[in-house]
């Protein structure tokens, strides 16, 4: 189940980053990434979805 950052909504702020840095990393294009290799699975993941205030992180 990938998780999904909607880049054309994300606004940077670092929210799911903070939350969940083993998953999330805001780029350099301020916008969210999932790392390479990160276990989706973490409990976290659904604590960033939950607190994105765009809500534009889903699991597909
Ligand atoms: S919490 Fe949401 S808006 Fe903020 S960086 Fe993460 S995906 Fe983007």
């Amino acid at each position: 189940m990938p998780i999904k950052v909607d880049t054309d909504t994300c606004i940077g702020c670092g929210v799911c980053q903070s939350l969940c840095p083993d998953v999330f990393e805001v780029g350099a294009d301020m916008k969210a990434h999932v790392k390479e290799g990160a276990d989706e699975s973490l409990g976290c993941v659904d604590d960033a979805i939950n607190s994105c205030p765009t809500g534009s992180l889903s699991i597909e």
